[in-house]
This record gives structure tokens, sequence and C-alpha cells, in this order.
């Protein structure tokens, strides 16, 4: 088992199980999070007969980056796990800090049409320490801190429901990769019951919401996802989770060239989120050569942007990166299985 994957609380309990302290899973945690060992035999304040016994027990084995690509303030690491499999994320340096786009499964099974990972079905859901690996690799990379962490990319995050809470648990906790809440968004296209479970979250964590169509009409056009959880159930749902919460959502709105960006879409986008604490991240799409779809230009984005301000909508335009080198989601996962 790969130690990676463990909590806090995971590992007390298998101290505990062991006949040893619970009070040396933090000491661990501290090890592998802040020390960043690479053997078990590095450890100086746990006996060796139970430092014997963790490396019986369990790997530290990292994930191998097979490529990476690098642009202004931004790099794409492509990764290969133990069984072959390909993942994404994606370092990016903003003037608030680093953050770190990570991915929660291998494919996705949420097909939404726009989007080069749904053109591959999910293969299986990423272990936690896959996904902790994949900030600690990165870092050890660029040797900076990541202070910001959104799971946006390859996969669902709330079809990896479980694996997600533990991965949260680890990067936020102080003796972890101590990552606050606040700095960390999980993005999701939308499964309304486990937006509900997720009200009750323990940490603060920030929720995204793939919005992409005002309407049913348009959203069952491009998310498959709406025909499950229609926008008349979506939204009622976001409401209470903010009223609960007391936590602002986000919107992430791509504008798609004739299909969701026209005056009258920003029109019925300013009345659907309406009396929601929100606000609207609109997205410049992300052309790739496998999907028909084309970005809205630039015109275009700047009224569609107008119309919500003049609706007094909290919105704003996401910058750019990596536009040179397929960074939207799946796109170099999915050139290097295509080879
Ligand atoms: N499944 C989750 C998280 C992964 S996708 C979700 O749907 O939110 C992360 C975000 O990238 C989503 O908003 C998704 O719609 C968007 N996205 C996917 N392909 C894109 C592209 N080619 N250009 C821009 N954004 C894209």
């Amino acid at each position: 088992m790969n130690i990676y994957g463990l909590t806090l609380e995971k590992i007390e309990n298998y101290f505990l199980t062991i006949g040893s302290k619970k009070f040396h899973a933090k000491q661990l945690f501290s090890w592998l999070y802040e020390k960043r060992i690479e053997s078990f035999f590095e450890i100086t304040d746990i006996k060796k007969e139970v430092i014997e016994k963790l490396d019986e027990d369990f790997s530290l084995s990292r994930l191998e980056i097979v490529s990476k690509q690098e642009d202004v303030d931004v790099c794409k690491y492509l990764f290969e796990l133990a069984d072959s499999s390909y993942i994404e994320a994606v370092f990016m340096r903003h003037d608030y800090g680093n953050s770190l786009c990570v991915s929660s499964q291998v494919g996705c099974n949420m097909g939404c049409k726009f989007c080069e990972s749904g053109r591959k079905k999910k293969v299986r859901n990423l272990e936690v320490y896959e996904m902790v690996l994949q900030i600690l690799m990165i870092e050890a990379d660029i040797l900076e801190r990541i202070s910001h962490v959104v799971v946006m990319g390859i996969g669902e995050p709330f079809d990896n429901y479980d694996n997600l809470l533990s991965f949260l648990h680890i990067i936020n906790h102080p003796k972890g990769l101590a990552i606050g809440a606040r700095h960390i968004t999980v993005s999701t296209c939308g499964i309304v019951p486990k937006i509900e479970l997720f009200s009750d979250f323990s940490l603060q964590v920030n929720l995204a919401i793939s919005l992409h169509g005002a309407t049913n009409k348009i959203r069952d056009k491009i998310m498959p996802i709406n025909k499950v959880y229609p926008l008349d159930v979506l939204i009622p749902t976001l409401k209470k989770y903010t009223e609960k919460t007391k936590r602002r959502i986000t919107f992430e709105y791509i504008l798609l060239s004739g299909i969701n960006d026209s005056d009258s879409d920003a029109a019925a986008l300013s009345k659907l989120v309406k009396g929601i604490c929100c606000y609207i991240n609109l997205i410049p799409y992300n052309e790739t050569n496998n999907l028909e779809f084309k970005r809205s230009n630039t015109v275009q984005i700047m009224r569609f942007y107008d119309i919500l301000k003049k609706n007094n909508v909290n919105v704003t335009i996401r910058r750019e990166f990596g536009r040179n080198i397929s960074a939207a989601c799946g796109q170099l996962r999915s050139k290097k299985e295509d080879l």
C-alpha cells in the first residue's frame, strides 16, 4: 500500500493496530510532507522495529513524469501510473501564488461534448496517493511550494467521492501539505446528490460548477449529466448549498461560438443565477483538434461579459494559460494515447 494515500486518522489507527503509539502518526506525516523523506529509514524519532514494520507494510513509490511542456507561467505534466495509465496535471504561476490543477480519474464518464477527457471513457478512479503525489512530485520538480489546488484536471471528482475527501484531508492538514481550504477548489459538472453531501464536509473548500449553459435545451446538448440533474434540480440544490455553507460558489461558463454565447444567452444566465451567492468565471474555449467546437471571438466574449456586468452579476474572464501546449483538460493524455 502506498503511504501517501493514508489520512492522518488512518495512520493513527495503523499505529494502534500494530500495538504502537498513536502520536507517531503526526511524526510520520511531518517526515512525509515537511521533510519529504525517500526512505522510512531516514526517520530518527520512531523506534527501529516500528520503522521496519512501516517499511514492510507501505511503499513510498512515486509516479513517473513522462513529459513536461512549458510556456510562460505554466507547465503541463504527463504522468504514467503503475498500470501504464496516463494522467495530467497543470502547474500555473499567478500573482497570488502557485496553483496546480490535478486529475481525479483516468478518463471520465461524464461525456461533455466539448471536452477532450470525455471523448475517452473512464478507465478507473485515481487512488488517493495518485492524487497527492501529483502535488508532491511537481513541487519537487520546480522546487517551489504549491499554494493553491484546483481539482479540475481529468475526471469528475464527485464520481470518485471518497478518495476525493481523503485527498482533501491530507493536503489540507497542517502537518500534511497545509494547503488552506480556501485555497482549494473542487469542480463538478453537477452531480446533485454529491453536492448535497459536500455541504456537510468539514473543510471550507470552494465549490465550482461547470454550467456552460443557462437553459436545459443548451445544457442537454453539450452535457449529458443535465438529463439526469437538469437545471431546475441543480439550481435549487446550489441555493441550499450556499445558504447552508455560507460559501460563495463559482460557475464556470465556457464560451462556445454559436452554441451558448449570444446576447440572449447572457441575459438568460444573469436571470438563472439571480439570488445565488456566486460569481461567474467566463472561460475562453481551448479548441482541440478532435472536436468541432470553436471559441467565441474576443468581441463576443466582451459583449457577454458586459451584459452580465450590467445585470449586476459578479463576473471575471479566466486568464488563459498554455494555449500553445495543449493545456485543455485531457489533451496531453489524449495525444499520448492516440500515438
Ligand atoms: N469534471 C469536472 C472537473 C474537470 S473539467 C467538471 O466538469 O467540472 C474542468 C473544467 O474544464 C470544466 O469546467 C470543463 O468544462 C472545462 N473544460 C473542458 N474542456 C475544456 C476546453 N477544451 N476548454 C476550456 N475548458 C474546458
